[in-house]
């Protein structure tokens, strides 16, 4: 079964003069095991993209899917659920919590989920992720970068089947970059998961399986060959 379909879906915002489609029709699957890059200008609907894939708003018409069940159908309270047991979020900084210790992001997460990582993947993670020193710190005390690496921690702690991931690296210096594509590779080949992830670095799309580009709402396959 796909993580991912999305079936005739659009996104129209506004009305009259002021109509902007920022989706057009789309069909769209992703596979467990597949890391898909979104490339395109700002303004061409990446955003929109991401959050009608991951359920924070609804396609204007059509249908999306995740792990088979219909998210349009869902009632709010369903799809949060939904979101809080499928999909991991990688947003900016946004995604931390301003009063809580890096530690205590995670620890969050374990009072509202069951089944997030043990305590060796967790650590394992940390490392990787070279933040295992700011455990005890808050947001307001890391750098951009530092910021960046906790909440792809923390996204992917939560072990979701659907990853999407903003711009999940423009934080990051090239070897800090290369390092988290390969924490998001390995985490969606070995668990099985599906990661889309909206970017502007062209770099990192040899990382990737399938790469799409997106403009003025309008989503395509672009010809790739992905690295060895
Ligand atoms: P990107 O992420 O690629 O920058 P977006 O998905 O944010 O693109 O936006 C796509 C288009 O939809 C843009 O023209 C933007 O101005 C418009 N748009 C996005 N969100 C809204 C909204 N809530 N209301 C009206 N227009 C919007």
């Amino acid at each position: 079964m796909s993580i991912l379909q999305l079936k005739d879906a659009n996104k129209t915002y506004g009305e009259g003069h002021k109509k902007v489609e920022a989706m057009k029709n789309t069909n769209f699957v992703a596979e467990q095991g597949e890391l898909i890059a979104i490339i395109g200008p700002s303004g061409s609907g990446k955003s929109t993209f991401l959050t009608i894939a991951g359920g924070l708003q609804s396609p204007s018409e059509g249908s999306v899917f995740i792990n088979g069940h219909d998210f349009t159908n869902m009632k709010e309270k369903q799809r949060a659920a939904t979101r809080l047991q499928e999909v991991g979020f990688i947003l900016q900084a946004s995604n931390l919590v301003p009063f809580l210790t890096v530690a205590e992001q995670l620890t969050l997460s374990d009072k509202v989920k069951k089944d997030n990582m043990n305590a060796a993947e967790r650590d394992r993670l940390l490392t990787e992720l070279d933040i295992t020193d700011l455990l005890k710190k808050y947001p307001s005390d890391l750098s951009g970068g530092e910021r960046q690496r906790v909440a792809i921690a923390k996204a992917l702690y939560t072990k979701p089947s659907l990853i999407l991931a903003d711009e999940p690296t423009a934080s990051l210096d090239s070897d800090r970059a290369f390092e988290v594509m390969k924490i998001l590779s390995r985490e969606t080949k070995e668990n099985k998961k599906a990661t889309i992830m909206v970017t502007h670095d062209q770099r990192l799309t040899k990382f990737c399986d399938r790469v799409y580009k997106i403009v003025d709402g309008k989503l395509s396959e672009e010809p790739h060959t992905k690295a060895q």
